[in-house]
């Protein structure tokens, strides 16, 4: 038996083979039969970079990397993880802030060569394979003209995204992700392939809507997309001394917003940068978005000249991989005034000059959907908030954690009930269970024990199985 530790508490794992054993059993079944899909170890030199996920805090030597390029493919190393009882690491875009895409001495199923993405301009749909990245359907999107809301940065992975919700510019008008999203295609824990939508397996389509990687493997996403015309992006960064007035002053105009504008603003120890994205009729677009520059004397502004796609990039290197992160988030129903004062304490006290406090607007379509809908757990709120350090330095991982924690932990205090899983950096039952709510977890940990009741896919904010539930039909 080999034990496999884990940096983020985790706990201690075990798969029945060591590594080496492990890495030529897949090799000889897999591979060998299947040659389109490779199968790497420790001594081939691609190794390195494939083993490496986007937080650089994680790092972990899986026994092999496998990278199917068809759903049978993922089918098998699905069951050649479950037959050796190998830990089963499953990636898309890499980008989970715990690093639970990756594992120590056992499996990681790299989806990253299944990215195609086939957009229907008809019937206004696209399919999208389960290791595509969010740049991927953005692109494939913009040649129609169409969009399927998802997040702000183009290096994160459609799959991991839309599990566990997909929020971003465009869901106060077009709702999550997951409202926009009509079947999925998924390998089982046993192996078996399983198509769901609202009229099959309608309980599962339930908790993969929020419900992160729990119930299988997604090898095909169906989205409905949406027509967008011209958008208009305004910009604008306040300095420090401003921070108090600004805040106050976008809580107010925030609350007016029509669903088409949405806005966002990130707190660094030094500046403030608001934003504001409008997709409604372009006749009002200048009106609408213009007083979020006047919040206060502003050192930068920009408005317009900038298209979806180049918004859904211009992060893209701010949250470079390699980096060191962190991330704590909750959901608010108000910037009140004493949110307003944790705000201003905890960027006073920020860790690196990057560390920051982001707030995204939420409400207008997402809240449309009623609570019990999906999975995902947090309709009602207005805003979401990460505390996120950044740092490059090992040496500063415990200062900056830290920060996180406890400048979030302030935060957390003052949110709503419910939470958004795929911005949690800490994970464990508590992380899970306060997310959904006793009556969600409830309700997903007998849907685990139905399709999963190994816990084979375990790394993720996972649902502990428990079968003497019966799932909800
Ligand atoms: P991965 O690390 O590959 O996977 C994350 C989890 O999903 C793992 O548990 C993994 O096992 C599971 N998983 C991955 N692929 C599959 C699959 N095909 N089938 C089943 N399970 C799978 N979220 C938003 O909503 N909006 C944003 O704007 C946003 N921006 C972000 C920006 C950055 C820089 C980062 C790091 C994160 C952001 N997030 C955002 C959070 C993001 O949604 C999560 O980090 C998400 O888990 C990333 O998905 P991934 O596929 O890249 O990650």
């Amino acid at each position: 038996m080999v034990e496999i530790k884990n940096k983020w508490g985790l706990g201690s794992q075990s798969t029945a083979l060591g590594g080496g054993m492990l890495l030529a059993r897949i090799s000889k079944e897999l591979e060998a039969a299947e040659p389109s899909c490779t199968v790497i170890g420790p001594h081939q030199p691609e190794y390195e970079t494939l083993r490496r996920v986007w937080n650089g805090t994680v790092d972990r030597r899986p026994a092999a990397i496998v990278r199917p390029r068809t759903a049978c493919q993922v089918a098998k190393a699905v069951q050649i993880a479950a037959e050796y009882s190998a830990l089963l690491a499953v990636r898309c875009g890499g980008h989970s802030f715990p690093g639970l895409s990756t594992c120590d001495g056992g499996i990681v199923l790299d989806l990253s060569a299944m990215n195609h993405v086939v957009v229907d301009p008809l019937s206004r749909t696209v399919e999208v394979e389960g290791g595509a990245l969010l740049g991927h359907l953005d692109v494939a999107g913009a040649a129609a003209g169409l969009v399927t809301p998802a997040g702000v940065i183009s290096h994160t992975g459609v799959a991991g995204l839309t599990l566990g919700g997909g929020m971003g510019w465009l869901s106060r008008r077009f709702g999550l992700t997951i409202d926009s999203l009509l079947s999925v295609d998924l390998i089982t824990a046993q192996g078996r392939a399983l198509h769901t939508s609202q009229d099959i397996e309608p309980d599962l389509f339930w908790g993969i809507r929020g419900g992160g990687g729990n119930f299988g493997v997604v090898t095909k996403f169906r989205f409905k997309m949406h027509p967008l015309g011209p958008v208009l992006v305004g910009r604008w960064s306040y300095p420090r001394q401003a921070f108090d007035t600004v805040l106050r002053g976008y809580r107010d105009l925030a609350a007016e917003a029509p669903r088409e504008l949405t806005t966002a603003f990130t707190m660094t120890s030094t500046t403030m940068s608001v934003s504001a994205f409008w997709c409604g009729s372009p006749e009002n677009a200048s009106a609408v978005i213009q007083p979020y520059g006047s919040l206060a004397r502003a050192d930068t502004s920009m408005i317009g000249g900038q298209t979806y796609l180049e918004l859904q990039t211009r992060n893209d290197s701010h949250f470079a991989w390699g980096r060191r992160y962190y991330a704590k988030g909750g959901f608010l129903g108000d910037i009140d005034d004493q949110v307003i004062d944790g705000l201003l304490d905890a960027v006073a006290t920020a860790p690196t000059p990057d560390s920051e406090f982001y707030v995204l607007q939420l409400g207008g379509a997402i809240s449309d959907v009623d609570e019990a809908t999906t999975a995902y757990s947090g309709r009602a709120a207005k805003f979401y908030w990460i505390a996120e350090p950044v740092w490059d330095n090992p040496v500063d991982d415990s200062r900056c954690i830290a920060w996180g924690r406890k400048a979030g932990g302030r935060l957390a205090a003052m949110s709503q009930a419910g939470n958004y899983v795929n911005e949690q950096a800490d994970t464990g039952k508590d992380v899970s269970y306060n997310a959904y709510g006793p009556e969600k977890y409830n309700r997903l940990a007998a849907l685990k024990a139905r399709f999963d009741p190994s816990n084979l896919f375990r790394l993720n904010q996972n649902i502990e199985p428990k079968p003497s539930l019966v799932a909800h039909r």
